[in-house]
């Protein structure tokens, strides 16, 4: 079909942009024409309570339509997400999905982590290629975009350059809000601007230097470090008032901390006294606000009593703290493995699904991890009322989805979310082909001496080629997966050598991520 009619039953602003968001999805896809007027397919959207919180139901509508319902807002955006992995895009145009039937998350919390720096894709792309990117992502049941106002990149709230992100940050959270998702900030308790004053500058440990710090925090036991704090936090929290924040989580670690007598052990003595003030402060400015605790590297290298201190402060559930937050680098941490977590409070994740095994982060193209994932997911889901994923910029892509597909019904294996996705993004022609390039390419995520089978991924993703629409396969998100199997099988075929094609593989990677200004750490290697 070349023309969609999107016929709207409930209208306001919210809604409207998410039949833009359906809207940009059909044409980019297939070069069908979407809208309002009268066309050969019909899609109404609506929104009815009584379907359970954020779910949705897709069903038979009159005369041919499709009806997809959102519970609210948000469930209208995952009805739309549902039905558009189910529907067709090819050089016959447009052919509606057709799954049918009403489902509802099981996780509360799901939100994604932006990180913008080092010149990163979140740092460096056109805005307005991050804004099309969140809704993308609110298709796959995020309900949550949470971004970080770094302070020691400046000297300052009013150094040109902070007010430079600030404005970047606000217009990230703005493009989730305006499709009825969720805003908020992630920042390090004690955390200060490049210039801070160094007489109430943290005191450096060696357990404290396993954490990597900045060393520009402060220690809030040094009179007037804390009130100096909680003014510039202020400021911060009052830079977001236009957009609205519905989240805080507050970090201990990585950057920040403070190894000195008054504050040791941190995670259950300084890092409480600072954060609960913030959290407060955060209260007074937006009365809804979630706080969520972190608890990243509590204990990291040996028991400094940081989780059972924190167990036993929180032995009466406070009333200023909504989530724990637990991860780590590499494995979920034991404490709350083994135990609830503290005050008995709802536990959320953070997936490392970035960095892990491969540098420079993204290098080389798509890092996709669904077995590592389903593994680590295996250990925790259950427990789990949501988490936010860790992410450095758009190779993640498949492993933001598989999470979300977790978040979303904690039993749905990685696999049935990766075969939803292949379909949507690459073709439902390409589906077993893809799926068994992706398994080769996970096992040489890390490069191993021994191949897993670059080959072989790299011929299953040329045989999947031909099934793939010209619109997907000039998209970033084909481009990343196959200059990966590509870049794999010159690794392997000529180790220690780089290859004309690897080269220029290299360079495009580096123009779909806006990579020409970026860090090592995220920059392909030219
Ligand atoms: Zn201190």
């Amino acid at each position: 079909m070349k023309t969609v009619h999107i016929e709207l039953l409930n209208r306001n602003k919210t809604i409207e942009n998410i039949a833009g968001v359906l809207v940009r999805q059909i044409e980019a896809r297939c070069g069908a024409k979407a809208g309002e007027s009268k066309g050969e397919a019909s899609i109404r959207l609506a929104v009815r309570q009584g379907i359970g919180e954020e779910g949705f139901e897709i069903a038979d509508g009159p005369n041919g339509s499709v009806q997809i319902t959102g519970n609210d807002e948000r469930g209208l955006l995952y009805g739309v997400g549902k039905f558009l992995r189910s529907s067709r895009f090819d050089e016959e145009g447009f052919t509606p999905g057709g799954w049918r039937g009403r489902s509802v998350p099981e996780k509360p919390f799901r939100a994604i982590y932006f990180a913008t720096h080092f010149h990163n894709f979140y740092h460096d792309a056109p805005v307005e290629a991050i804004e099309r990117y969140v809704e993308e992502l609110g298709l796959w049941g995020y309900n949550a975009v949470i971004v970080w106002y770094d302070m020691h990149h400046f000297n300052g709230f009013d150094d040109p350059d902070a007010r430079k992100m600030i404005a970047r940050l606000r217009s990230i959270l703005k493009a989730a809000k305006r499709v009825g998702l969720r805003a908020g900030l992630t920042m390090l308790a004690n955390e200060g601007y490049a210039d801070s004053p160094e007489a109430l500058r943290h005191v450096m440990t060696p357990s404290l230097a396993l954490r990597a710090t900045y060393g520009k925090e402060l220690c809030p036991s040094k009179p007037g470090a804390r009130e100096l704090m909680l003014t510039w936090f202020e400021q911060t929290f009052r830079a977001f008032s236009e957009v609205g924040l519905d989240y805080l989580c507050i970090w201990p670690y990585d950057q920040g901390g403070c190894g000195c007598e008054q504050c040791r052990p941190w995670g259950a003595n300084g890092f409480l006294k600072i954060a609960e003030p913030v959290a407060l402060l955060a209260r007074k400015a937006y009365p809804s606000i979630k706080i969520i605790l972190s608890t990243w590297l509590f204990d990291i290298r040996e028991n400094e009593g940081e989780w059972e201190g924190l167990a036993r402060d929180f032995e009466r559930r406070p009333g200023w703290v909504d989530y724990i937050l637990a991860d780590s680098h590499a494995t979920f941490p034991e404490y709350p493995l083994a135990h609830d977590a503290p005050g008995g409070l709802p536990l959320v994740n953070f997936p490392e699904i970035s960095m892990w095994g491969m540098y420079p982060w993204g290098g080389y193209g798509a890092n996709p991890l669904p077995e590592r994932f389903q593994g680590l997911w295996d250990s925790i889901g259950r427990k789990l009322s949501g988490g936010f994923p860790y992410s450095e910029g758009i190779f993640e892509d498949i492993n933001k989805a598989v999470i979300s597909g977790f978040y979303w019904k904690s039993d749905r294996k990685a696999e049935e979310t990766l075969k939803e996705y292949i379909a949507y993004e690459y073709s439902p022609d390409a589906v077993k082909d893809i799926l068994c390039a992706v398994r080769a390419l996970e096992k040489n995520h890390t490069r191993p001496e021994k191949d897993g089978g670059s080959a072989e991924a790299f011929a299953a993703l040329s045989r999947a080629e031909s099934h793939v629409a010209p619109s997907a396969r000039r998209a970033w998100r084909w481009r990343i997966l196959y200059l990966r199997a590509l870049l794999d099988r010159e690794h392997y075929a000529i180790p220690g050598r780089r290859t004309e094609e690897a080269r220029r593989a290299i360079s495009e990677l580096v123009e779909i991520y806006h990579a020409q200004n970026a860090e090592a750490s995220v920059k392909p290697p030219l």
